[in-house]
């Protein structure tokens, strides 16, 4: 049942993705927090009075609504065959980083990194607005500004965990002049709703670059993985990294020993860390989500797992151009030496994200099922749910999209109220 009318009921309706807009809209009344269980989710922290109802919050939340205009999807230029099932797409390339060092920590090719740096040092950019790890908590994310190449390092490479970027925009909105915002694509998506309603925004963000995104695990799916690699107090942790380093890279943990003795190194690789635990712990949003490749962003970047990777194999990222701002920036970096990238055709997407495009095809048949049980579901439009279901599943596909959500509906107690708190 989809009963919203504020901001006010939605942290409890398992419908938050955790994005922090809301944080950074009502700052005295909202704080962002981790619940362990869950993600990171909106506090209020103030008293709410009658008349509270955070209306703009309401309005750019990602968690609730998502659209695609009439207007975005009949844009020249755009891929008939991809923007069903994929969004607003101009071109698909494949590239990595130029600077070896980015490539080799960055998550797939390194592509955001080298993006990001490329606006900075030629872009005439305040800064990067992203997302890297806590070195106080390593387990846990943080937001940080980067105004350097060594800031701009420091964050390479996914983190499977909750991260909330959108809390801090005021640093973007405080900067003497555009930056660049990097995250999640619900992330993207919330400050592309913003710059809808508040068009001053649209100036602030110099380029917006999503990952390719299967769904944020909470951090008791982190805990469960630090547990597997025998650390069990994350108090002794030094660093942790998800992937990079490589591709797709080792998940590694840096634990602090005894005062003589040497700091101890544990690994996991991807398939065991994301395939065997963190994918468990996603959260609920991420199970119905429409957008998992940076459909609102000028780029998104993704793996080109088309290729069997092996280990010695150095980094790619396949790279979407969303936007005419986006094609003109990747031109540049290229141009520039920032990139090296090749144009891809446009089977490459299908062959290289597979899972991605089935769970979008899940989703009419997702939705279906919540209206049945009477639990929330978000707006979407524009995202051609009904034509993605009926061509892109099986029969039997199609049943399970339908019947496997009821019974997910049971056992991940939607019914009930989310746990807002710890
Ligand atoms: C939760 C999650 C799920 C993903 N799922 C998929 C998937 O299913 N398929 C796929 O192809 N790719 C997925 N990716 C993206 C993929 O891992 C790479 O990020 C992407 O290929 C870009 O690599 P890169 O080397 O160009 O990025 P890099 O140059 O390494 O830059 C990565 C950037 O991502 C930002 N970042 C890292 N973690 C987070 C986070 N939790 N929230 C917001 N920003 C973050 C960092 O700030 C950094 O700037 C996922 C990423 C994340 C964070
Ligand atoms: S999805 Fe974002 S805006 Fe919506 S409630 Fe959650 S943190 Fe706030
Ligand atoms: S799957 Fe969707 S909702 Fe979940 S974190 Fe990724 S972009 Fe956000």
């Amino acid at each position: 049942m989809n009963t919203f009318k504020n901001l006010l009921s939605l942290p409890e309706s398992h419908l938050c993705c955790g994005c922090g807009i809301c944080a950074y809209l009502y700052p005295e009344d909202i704080k962002m927090q981790d619940v362990v269980s869950r993600g990171r989710r909106p506090a209020f922290i103030r008293k709410v009075r009658s008349g509270d109802v955070y209306p703009e919050a309401f309005t750019v939340c990602p968690g609730i609504h998502l659209s695609h205009s009439a207007e975005t999807l009949c844009q020249q230029g755009l891929s008939d065959s991809l923007v069903k099932s994929w969004g607003p797409i101009f071109e698909l390339w494949e590239g990595y980083a130029a600077d070896q060092e980015i490539r080799f920590k960055g998550s797939s090719g390194g592509v955001m990194s080298a993006l990001a740096l490329y606006c900075l040092e030629k872009g005439n950019i305040a800064g990067v607005l992203h997302v890297a790890a806590d070195e106080q908590k390593p387990h846990l994310n943080k937001t940080i500004f980067s105004e350097t190449k060594e800031s701009i390092l420091s964050a390479t490479g996914s983190r499977y965990s909750p991260a909330s970027p959108c809390e801090h925009l005021k640093q973007i909105d405080n900067a003497n002049a555009p930056c660049v915002f990097m995250g999640k694509p619900c992330d993207v998506a919330a400050v592309k709703n913003l710059t809808d309603i508040q068009t001053g925004w649209s100036k602030k963000i110099a380029l917006s670059i999503a990952c390719f995104c299967a769904g944020t695990p909470s951090t008791e799916g982190t805990l469960e993985m630090l547990a597997k690699m025998g650390v069990e107090d994350t108090a002794t942790l030094l660093s942790l990294r998800y992937r990079g380093c490589g591709w797709p890279g080792k998940t590694r943990a840096e634990q602090k020993k005894g005062q003589n003795s040497e700091n101890k190194f544990s690994e996991l690789d991807y398939h065991e860390s994301w395939g065997e635990i963190l994918q468990k712990h996603r959260q609920w949003r991420c199970y119905i989500c429409p957008d998992h490749t940076g459909e609102f962003a000028d780029i998104s970047v993704g793996d080109p797992w088309y290729r069997n990777v092996t280990e010695s194999d150095s980094g790619r990222s396949l790279i979407l151009i969303r936007t005419e701002k986006g094609r003109a920036v990747l031109q540049r970096a290229i141009a520039d030496g920032y990139l090296i990238a090749e144009k891809r055709n446009e089977e490459v997407l299908s062959a290289s994200q597979f899972n991605l495009e089935k769970a979008r095809a899940r989703l009419w048949g997702q939705l279906v099922a919540l209206k049945i049980c009477r639990v929330p579901y978000p707006n979407y439009s524009g995202f051609s749910l009904y034509h993605c279901w009926r061509h892109n599943l099986t029969f039997t596909e199609k049943v399970r999209s339908i019947l496997g959500t009821v019974k997910r509906v049971f056992v991940k107690k939607l019914r009930e109220k989310c746990k807002t708190s710890q």
